[in-house]
């Protein structure tokens, strides 16, 4: 079988951009407003809508994820060790190491990929005070694991759902699982608001503190209580926001269809592993499509696809090499030895994430699945 190479390079995604005559009717509200951040009309529209979106309790929103999830770990007063997983974004531990929390890497299930609850329990020590989980991929984590631990050692839970927004397990929100979890309203998110996101958690007081973090811990007119920072989502980013939640719908729906097509395909490559079926999950996240690469049935490694499909103008993303766990911060760690990381670091070297939004066609999705199947050595 010959592939023919794309003429356009396809990228592992493409933001959502909707009609630009919503976008810009909205900013006209902005302008006559004349209000442009601190919790405007634009702002409060998108709060409420969110919150009925996602079906949590209480959310704020953020100037972007990262931030968020620094608030989150001040506003729960953590101190000392935060068991987390090494298979994530940057923002994850360096969030910690912002609050001066010192991240311990845990190993991961091999099948979410996530956080294993008994290899983060066998990391608990007396100076342990969280656990920061990610829903990797939107892949939900082991939460009644992760809640069974968090009793027995008295700990707090953070989720980083960057990649889950809109996942449901059970048919409950994900982001009612835990003390907070963050959302990352980044471009290169499902929903976005250019960059963005935002903390829900489902009690009232902590709801409180956490804005007062997000605004410089600014109590009233004439107090400002401790160490707050600078997290508010702006006018312009909360309209683009509501702009995008209307087309919401429309995407997943076109990502839902691409998903069964690269399923239907890649479930007949040998040594390409699809991202695991939950019965749990009632809804899905529908942000990424990661396929794990395992060479010996494969013929090639994850690598040598990545690269070959580089020259068909495919471009896959290999989430998240190095761990973080690898980086030269972070590698001095106790946590951080390889030895005790063995699922991390055979996953890291198979994951691969495919082209995966609305725009893509059904033909080019499935050019996409047949080119992985015809490269297979
Ligand atoms: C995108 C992302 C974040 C937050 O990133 P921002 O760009 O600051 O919104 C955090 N964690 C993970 C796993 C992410 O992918």
């Amino acid at each position: 079988m010959t592939i023919r190479p794309f003429t356009q390079p396809i990228y592992v995604t493409r933001p959502v951009f909707p009609p630009l005559k919503s976008f810009t009717q909205r900013l006209e509200s902005v302008w006559s407003a004349a209000w442009l951040t601190n919790m405007g009309a634009q702002h409060q529209l998108l709060e409420r809508a969110l919150r009925e979106h996602l079906r949590v309790a209480e959310l704020s929103l953020f100037c972007n994820g990262t931030i968020a999830l620094m608030v989150a770990a001040k506003a729960l007063d953590l101190e000392g060790e935060v068991l987390t997983t090494p298979f994530t974004f940057a923002a994850t531990p360096h969030s910690l190491e912002w609050n001066r929390l010192t991240p311990v890497f845990c190993d991961l299930d091999p099948q979410t990929c996530n956080l294993d609850p008994a290899a983060a329990e066998a990391r608990v020590t007396e100076r342990t005070s969280a656990i920061l989980a990610v829903h990797v991929f939107g892949q939900p984590c082991d939460v009644d694991g992760l809640e069974a631990l968090a009793r027995r050692h008295g700990l707090k839970i953070i989720y980083d759902a960057a990649h889950a927004f809109g996942l449901e397990v059970d048919g409950r929100s994900i982001g009612q699982y835990g003390d907070i979890t963050m959302y990352s309203f980044h471009a290169t998110k499902l929903f976005h608001t250019a960059e963005g996101g935002a903390l829900a958690c489902t009690n009232r007081d902590l709801k409180q503190r956490i804005d007062q973090l997000k605004n410089f811990d600014i109590r009233n007119e004439e107090t400002v209580g401790g160490l707050g920072l600078n997290g508010k989502m702006n006018e312009v980013q909360a309209a683009l926001g509501l702009a995008v939640l209307e087309v919401l719908d429309e995407e997943r729906t076109r990502r839902a269809r691409i998903e069964d097509i690269y399923r239907q395909i890649l479930a007949g490559v040998d040594g390409v592993i699809l991202p695991p079926l939950n019965h749990r999950v009632t809804r899905k996240s529908l942000q990424y499509f990661p396929i794990r690469i395992v060479p010996e049935a494969y013929g090639r490694s994850r690598d040598t696809l990545h690269e070959l499909m580089k020259e068909y103008n495919v471009i896959t993303r290999k989430y998240f090499f190095p761990l973080c766990s690898q980086y030269p911060c972070y590698a001095g760690l106790p946590s951080a030895n390889p030895m005790d990381l063995p699922v991390a670091h055979m996953i890291v070297n198979q994951c691969l994430t495919l082209p995966f939004y609305g725009a893509l066609s059904d033909q080019d999705a499935t050019r996409i699945a047949e080119m992985i199947g015809a490269l297979r050595a």
